[in-house]
């Protein structure tokens, strides 16, 4: 059984796989894509804006979806820690504007290299081209099993499998579906920092032109009451589609998160894109200074008396918005029309209908709730063992490094939280109860009910007899001959699964199950259970099933051989005649076709005779074992009784 398994190396996988190995977990780290970190690959133009140069207090300010529950991550990893781990992998940095880093070389794939190196060095196993099908929980750990067909399994998990923009990378929302289905909460999922669709076509006419020191407001004009979404101060650009560039990518994330907080959609608001050209100049300056320009171009057409104030491109769409006609001459515009002109020039209306698709979104708005999470360690709260990180998690950020600083901070998390959670798996005593008795006495029933209700393990040890048996049987062995009995299972593989319906036993990776509820594999079972050889081999597997969980075993010799020092052993018994009604009622209703009842009576003495009577391990009470008479019991009494003794065993 391995320590971790964390899925997807990414930003956040790589960093929780490393940080969780270097505390001593042993971990292996499963990539679906043939190489890792393909999504930082293309963050930044390639570039790759690795973190901000930014103080804690400056980073939850850009996070916009969930900024408190980052408090107790950012000061596990800050970002001068990345910063300094990416420099000790030989990958020098430098900060631009607005505090972001890159690499010095502008070449995203050496960040790539320094941390696939920094994993490397921390002794994690990677595996790439390995996707991950499903997660399954059995007792206290997990069953990764891989679309190949191949199985692991681990103590912990931390899933990192990214949010669903740029799927070409990898990013396909599998971590979402898995999530889902271990029934946690996944809120709606939104592209964030995304261009934005308009349907005017002056951005269309505009396509291409960038606006630098511009100021933006984006509102919500839907009802009388407008809503101020964002404003900001910064460059933007137009498109065919519509309007791009940092300020509106940064509206788009604030927008996702106001549609999100108003549970609407995009399609039934009156989004509008207020632009102010001139930002840096107030009305009454914009309009002398519009003025000056008319006096000194008096004679020219007003369509050509705008080139001092604005972008060429930009002219004949304002003068046409402006509704004033382009050949009058600038000397002649009234005043009323230039007041028009102004407020065009300090309020542009661009309308707002859409978003460009999730794929193209930088990032994701939404994800695993965070109420679902521990914002210390990323554990989720109700699966203790199973960790989140990265943009899985309904966390997003304005641009600037912002993100991939929250991919590597919850990935820090994430690592040394599931260490020290594999610490304490490791020495936790787990609980063991042992039950023997006769066959018949509704052992097994007992067990498994206790266990449903106690959240334990339960395992049937008789089971592995029986598969023994069965096999042996159908190959032709004679099961009483220790000397073939023993060749027959030297190089037998003998193991115990769980599925949702319970107890599998495979027999050199064969699945028997299905075989063993006969009398004749009962037969078989109790003629192999004499030899020594035999025992080992069950008994090995059942104390490595015991080691790792909560268990209750059921079977002969389990508080007295197997599991010695279990907390609460239990003898479960009634009389012969009571157990061969019991077996007779079982019986009919599966319709099996049996004897009378003198022939099962007959037939359960004759195997109490035996598992009492051999001379290996025969049934007999442990010392310390409750004796519990269930013959003028119902089997629930027996079950709240069991139950009663395991809440005190846990005490
Ligand atoms: O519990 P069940 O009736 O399925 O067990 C079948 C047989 O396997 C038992 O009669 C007994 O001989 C043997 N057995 C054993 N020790 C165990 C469990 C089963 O000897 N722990």
């Amino acid at each position: 059984m391995k320590d971790l398994i964390v899925i997807g190396a990414g930003a956040a996988g790589m960093i929780a796989s490393a940080s969780a190995a270097r505390e001593g977990a042993d971990v292996l780290l499963l990539e679906k894509n043939d190489r890792v970190g393909r999504k930082i690959g293309i963050t930044g133009k390639g570039r790759c804006n690795v973190t901000n140069a930014c103080d804690e207090k400056t980073y939850i300010e850009n996070v916009i979806t969930n900024p408190r529950f980052m408090y107790s991550a950012i000061r596990k990893l800050t970002p001068t820690d990345v910063m300094d781990l990416i420099a000790q992998e030989g990958v020098r940095l430098k900060t631009e504007r607005g505090g972001r880093v890159f690499p010095e070389s502008d070449k995203a794939f050496d960040i790539i290299d320094a941390l696939y190196s920094y994993v490397k060095k921390s002794g994690v196993k990677l595996l790439t081209g390995k996707m991950v099908k499903r997660i399954t929980r059995v007792g206290r750990s997990f069953e990764v099993e891989l679309t190949s067909g191949e199985s692991h399994r681990t103590k912990a998990v931390i899933l990192a499998t990214g949010g669903l923009s740029y799927p070409t990378t990898g990013s396909t929302g599998d971590g979402h579906r898995m999530a889902k289905e271990m029934g946690l909460h996944v809120t709606g999922l939104r592209p964030a920092l995304i261009p934005l669709v308009s349907p005017d076509s002056f951005c269309r006419d505009l396509m291409g032109l960038s606006l630098k020191n511009v100021e933006v407001r984006l509102v919500d004009e839907s009802s009388d009451r407008e809503k101020l979404i964002y404003a900001d101060f910064s460059e933007m650009l137009f498109t065919h589609f519509g309007v791009s560039g940092p300020v509106v990518l940064s509206c788009s994330s604030y927008l996702a998160s106001y549609l999100r907080n108003e549970k609407a959609d995009l399609s039934h608001r009156k989004i509008v894109l207020h632009i102010d050209l001139k930002s840096a100049l107030s009305t009454e300056t914009l309009d002398q200074r519009i003025q000056r320009d008319f006096a000194k171009y008096s004679a020219r057409d007003f369509q050509n008396s705008l080139t001092d104030l604005l972008p060429r491109r930009m002219i004949p769409v304002i003068v046409k918005l402006s509704g004033i006609d382009r050949e009058k001459k600038a000397g002649q515009v009234s005043r009323e029309e230039r007041q028009r002109l102004v407020r065009i020039l300090k309020d542009l209306p661009v309308r707002i209908t859409g978003t460009r698709p999730l794929q193209e979104a930088i990032i994701t708005n939404g994800g695993i709730d965070v109420n679902e999470i521990h914002p210390g360690t990323m554990m989720i709260r109700k699966i203790p063992g199973l960790f989140v990180a990265g943009e899985l998690i309904d966390v997003d950020c304005l641009t600037g490094g912002f993100n991939l600083q929250t991919a590597f901070a919850t990935g820090k998390a994430a690592g040394i939280g599931a260490a020290s959670y594999i610490q304490k798996e490791r020495n936790r005593r787990m609980l063991n109860v042992a039950i023997d008795g006769p066959g018949g006495a509704g052992k097994s029933s007992v067990a498994r009910q206790a266990a449903e209700r106690e959240g334990l393990q339960y395992v049937d040890s008789g089971a592995l007899y029986r598969a023994i048996g069965y096999v042996l049987v159908r190959k032709g062995i004679d099961v009483e001959d220790q000397n073939t009995v023993e060749e027959g299972i030297s190089a037998m593989r003998l193991s115990l699964f769980y599925r949702e319906d319970g107890q599998h036993v495979t027999v050199n990776d064969e699945d028997v199950t299905a075989f063993l509820r006969t009398p004749e594999a009962g037969a078989g079972a109790s003629k192999v259970a004499v030899h020594g050889k035999v025992r080992d081999l069950v008994n090995s597997v059942i104390r490595e099933t015991a080691k790792i969980y909560d268990v209750i075993m059921d079977g002969r010799d389990i508080g007295t051989v197997v599991l010695p020092d279990a907390n609460l052993k239990l003898y479960i018994t009634a009389t012969s005649e009571e157990r061969a009604r019991r077996r007779l009622l079982e019986f009919e209703a599966a319709r099996k076709p049996h004897g009378d009842l003198e022939t099962v009576k007959k037939e359960i003495e004759e195997r109490d005779y035996r598992d009492s009577h051999r001379e290996i391990a025969p049934l007999k009470q442990a010392e310390d074992a409750v004796l519990i008479d269930t013959t003028t019991m119902s089997l629930e009494e027996v079950v709240e009784e069991v139950c009663g003794l395991i809440q005190e065993a846990r005490k």
